[in-house]
């Protein structure tokens, strides 16, 4: 699916861990706070499209055993990439709308952004709740035609066809897939690479978000 005549506005979906973050901060919370190894089970069967990140990552968040000052202090502790905020004021230079995809969860992705001061971006995210030392997750995202991804990122990009002319993806790993496959543009990093090799999709291979910000700051508009 490509550019939809007359619409001139454009927008940029990222995923969250491994793209704005540096590590996965899902799998380290899961190697630090899981109360056993069920975790690890699951994540292979998901690696392996054995299972859908939904039934994933629903086993994996309730093995979770964390205090609310746990939780703060971890995600306290996470790192976005040193380009991140660079690239959404060159994004939003350019008028290009930046916003965030993820499978991670709406109060840790909150959490971690207002920690480093990143102002509004809307999320698109699955969602959580603690109670007591456990948490419980909520996927109202998830797509019930296809049931593989906990938040169905391609049906969000879809979404966005009728507001804007150019859709562009920057990703990194399998759950970006299905909708890199739609985007107009895909920026691809780690696994996504190759993917995207596999499936014939043309993509900008990246290292980090500087890689990105290098090519917007070199294409003219
Ligand atoms: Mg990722």
């Amino acid at each position: 699916m490509k550019k939809k005549a007359g619409l001139k506005a454009r927008v940029a979906m990222l995923d969250f861990d491994n793209t704005i973050t540096r590590h996965d901060t899902i799998d380290s919370l899961l190697e630090r706070f899981s109360m056993d190894d069920q975790w690890i089970i699951l994540e292979k069967l998901w690696k392996n499209r054995k299972i859908g990140s939904r039934v994933c990552l629903e086993g994996q968040i309730k093995g979770i055993r964390i205090t609310r000052r746990e939780l703060k202090r971890y995600l306290g502790g996470i790192k976005l990439d040193p380009y991140f905020k660079k690239l959404i004021r060159l994004l939003r230079s350019k008028k290009i709308r930046p916003v965030i995809v993820t499978d991670n969860f709406d109060i840790f992705v909150a959490e971690i952004l207002r920690r480093h001061n990143v102002g509004r971006i809307p999320v698109y995210s699955n969602k959580v709740s603690m109670v007591q030392n456990r948490l419980v997750p909520r996927f109202p995202l998830t797509n019930k035609e296809c049931g593989t991804c906990a938040n169905c990122k391609k049906r969000k990009l879809l979404s966005h066809r009728t507001k804007y002319g150019k859709i562009i993806y920057i990703g990194d790993g399998l759950s970006d897939l299905c909708a890199s496959k739609h985007a107009d543009m895909v920026f691809a990093k780690g696994s996504l690479i190759r993917h995207c090799l596999e499936e014939g999709l043309e993509h900008v291979p990246f290292k980090n978000l500087k890689d990105v910000c290098d090519y917007f700051e070199r294409s003219g508009s």
